[in-house]
């Protein structure tokens, strides 16, 4: 059972994707999952006028044939399980909404996202479609940059309104995806900065030399063995590229927040959508536009950076500088 104010946090993220009288509304959970959410979203999706259904399978990320005319039926995709089936994105291409909700309910409730959100994080991707070079520098040592124009970002900011948008409640941040080949410099993990999946704060900095768009060397303590262990371990050339980047817009995000939970009872947002972070990350460009797999997708937030497009700040020192993106 859940609480008063948590029913409320649904409906009013709900109404945010825009869901209408009539709609048809699948909430998707996986065998193995915890599925907290299933009741919920059902009950609020069907007090809002909606028809939905709680679909439960066994795989998400091969979602089997039977499924597939029920998800195709939707108008609104709940989807409990962070299904990384590539159906997912097909069905974003024919107009299906996905709302992905993963987060323990204080975080939902904590970070609500709010309309205003959306302008904001639009503003923000406005920004990176105009812009050709993205360069990060950072007093711990970063100092990288990248050419953009090839590919397609993505915008997140905790609902999904509009027709095909993908989204998740909560977090608000944009990415992009830099040319092929492009990215050169290095980036500095400092002491703090998290890693995904590991779900790990770093305790020691790590140094990635970064040419031509991959990674080319790792230094630094025990951290920087681990993540180099890591990324060996797939003998794929391609986890080693360097994939969206981008920068955090969210309110209410807490720095601290992964140190409270068992790493299976939480998903990360408040690292990844933490206001004026810079979200470096590793692996596939897919969800750009771009052709690259990669078996491994490694999401790395960092404080206190600075984000230039094309020499124009947008974040300083861990500070969001355009006053349409800030709160
Ligand atoms: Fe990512």
């Amino acid at each position: 059972m859940f609480t008063a104010s948590h029913h409320a946090a649904w409906r009013h993220v709900l109404s945010l994707s825009r869901l209408r009288e009539g709609e048809n509304v699948i909430v998707l959970g996986a065998q193995a999952g915890r599925n907290q959410y299933k009741s919920i979203a059902v009950q609020v999706a069907r007090e809002l006028g909606g028809e939905p259904a709680y679909l439960e399978v066994e795989n998400p990320n091969r979602l089997p044939k039977s499924a597939i005319p029920a998800l195709r039926s939707a108008d609104l995709l709940i989807d409990l399980s962070h299904a990384h089936d590539p159906l997912i994105r097909q069905l974003g291409q024919d107009g299906v909404r996905t709302l992905t909700v993963l987060e323990p309910p204080e975080i939902l409730e904590r970070m609500l996202p709010q309309q205003s959100d959306k302008a904001r994080v639009d503003s923000a991707q406005k920004c990176i479609k105009a812009a050709r070079k993205m360069r990060v520098t950072s007093a711990a040592g970063t100092d990288f940059e990248v050419a953009l124009g090839e590919l397609k970002g993505n915008s997140q900011y905790g609902f999904a309104d509009d027709p095909g948008h993908w989204d998740q409640w909560p977090g608000a941040f944009v990415t992009t995806y830099s040319n092929d080949g492009s990215a050169q410099g290095q980036v500095v993990i400092d002491e703090g900065d998290i890693l995904f999946p590991q779900k790990e704060y770093v305790r020691s900095p790590i140094k990635l030399l970064i040419e031509d768009g991959y990674i080319k060397a790792i230094e630094g303590g025990v951290d920087a063995k681990l993540l180099k262990a890591t990324l060996e371990s797939y003998n794929n050339p391609e986890v080693f590229a360097v994939s969206h980047l981008g920068w955090g817009l969210s309110r209410n995000c807490r720095w601290d927040a992964l140190s409270y939970y068992n790493k299976q009872d939480v998903e990360g947002q408040d690292g990844r959508g933490f206001y004026g972070n810079f979200l470096f990350s590793t692996g596939p460009n897919l969800s750009g536009g771009g052709s690259r797999r990669a078996p491994l997708h490694l999401d790395i937030p960092l404080m206190g950076c600075s984000t230039f497009l094309d020499g124009v700040p947008m974040v300083v020192d861990g500070v969001v500088i355009p006053e349409d993106q800030r709160v």
